[in-house]
């Protein structure tokens, strides 16, 4: 912590003695205003997603109005998306459990209305890949919850979707997943839809509760509308190449009526630092040489959709991309500069690491395997040199739950970070 300190307080001199510009306070305004309660969450409650994206628009006209800057425009995608509705009731035993404090629904759960008696399937044999659902099914559980190990059913293997293949032909009243720590709520697969309530409880889940009570609504919205926003900077030259940043703007909503993630650190943090960047470049003193592309996507909680939906129909070749850089999560303490990459970001990142050892910006960067968890990753697999980064800290536990807020945030990671990409797009 002492170590911090003295790490904000050198930092402290260089991002002060900026432009007029003040880029750190945009910032923090700018997440503060998406992390805000009438974004709802910034997924489709109350049109929350579509609401932030024209917010984007609204910044980025009112930050760049130089004439080498191309008016925002939205890319359309559709996908189906299972969600909760209401009032959201769970009780063991007679004990109401408080939503998100000791239990999440499911992404992919249906509703329902009913009071079942609960069986236990937590031992190792129940977890056997070709006999998972025999074993359930001599439970005889048509009529009752039954408690799963989240754990244990993850070691299943799969090809495609996990959960889809094991929990599609159960025939079951509902399923409990127990989880070995507090459960994080998702939406990656809301795609589909169980026949039966699935519920997610805490390590404290008692180990003989006899019957529990679900009460809650879904809606199974086949064709829901995200959008894309896409923006350019013209540079000085008339190269086709370009730099691209990427950012995803959506969030999880809610779960039911009254309780919401407000997404702060995911991702209104990175998608706040898109629109500064963009700020800065579009001051004629700050004009790059070649053109500069800035993309906030919609979908990325609902598995990635809008970033696919892009490379799978881009506006313009994805071979003129120089380098793509995919900011997600970077409001957590800068303990920790997670990246991750295909192998031709490699040489970018070598210059990446250079400039942060120099700096002093990160003491602990890590690199992760690249895997599909947040936008570059489909960039990545086209051949396109892109490179994720994230903050990692004293917040990282708040994860996809609504301790997401602007109580666990700081914009000292996202100052580095700035100050990083753009000693990098000078170098590169
Ligand atoms: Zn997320």
């Amino acid at each position: 912590m002492k170590k911090l300190f003295a790490i904000v307080l050198a930092f402290c001199a260089i991002s002060c003695t900026q432009d007029n510009f003040n880029h750190v306070q945009e910032f923090e305004n700018i997440v503060a205003d998406l992390a805000s309660p009438e974004f709802a969450g910034r997924s489709l409650y109350q049109d929350g997603e579509l609401r932030a994206a024209n917010y984007i628009v609204e910044k980025f006209n009112e930050f760049c109005t130089s004439d080498f800057v191309e008016k925002p425009c939205f890319q359309h995608f559709n996908y189906p998306l299972n969600t909760t509705r209401g009032d959201m009731f769970f009780a063991v035993d007679g004990k109401e459990y408080k939503p998100f404090e000791d239990y999440v629904v499911k992404e992919f759960s249906t509703g329902a209305d009913r009071t079942m008696p609960i069986v236990y399937a937590l031992e190792e044999k129940f977890y056997t890949p070709d006999n998972f659902a025999a074993n359930i099914a001599a439970l005889k559980a048509e009529n009752s919850f039954v408690v799963l190990d989240y754990d244990k059913f993850h070691t299943l293997p799969s090809e495609g979707d996990r959960y889809f293949k094991y929990l599609k032909d159960l025939n079951i009243g509902g399923v409990i997943f127990k989880w070995s720590k507090k459960p994080n709520y998702f939406k990656a697969r809301a795609f589909f839809t169980t026949p039966y309530p699935v519920v997610c409880v805490g390590p404290e889940f008692p180990a003989d509760a006899k019957e529990a009570t679900v009460k809650f609504q879904n809606e199974f919205i086949e064709d829901y509308t995200s959008q894309n926003v896409f923006a350019k900077i013209e540079g000085t030259s008339d190269s086709d190449s370009c730099w691209m940043f990427i950012a995803h703007y959506d969030h999880l909503g809610m779960m039911g009526r009254d309780n919401v993630c407000l997404g702060v650190n995911d991702n209104a943090s990175g998608t706040a630092a898109v629109l500064t960047l963009a700020q800065y470049y579009s001051q004629p003193e700050n004009r790059p040489e070649l053109d500069m592309v800035f993309l906030w996507v919609g979908g990325e909680e609902a598995n990635l959709l809008g970033s696919r939906y892009y490379v799978e129909n881009p506006l313009f070749p994805l071979e003129n991309i120089k380098y793509l850089i995919n900011l997600d999560m970077i409001g957590d303490t800068p303990d920790m500069l997670y990246h991750e990459g295909g192998p031709e970001a490699d040489k970018g990142l070598e210059l990446f690491m250079e400039i942060n050892k120099a700096h002093g910006y990160f003491p602990n960067p890590h690199r992760g395997e690249l895997v599909d968890n947040s936008d570059h990753y489909y960039f990545a697999k086209a051949g396109v040199p892109a490179m994720y980064f994230e903050s990692k800290g004293e917040f990282y536990k708040y994860y996809h739950s609504p301790a997401d807020n602007l109580e666990h945030f700081t914009s000292e990671s996202y100052k580095r970070i700035f100050e990083m990409v753009k000693e990098f797009i000078q170098k590169y």
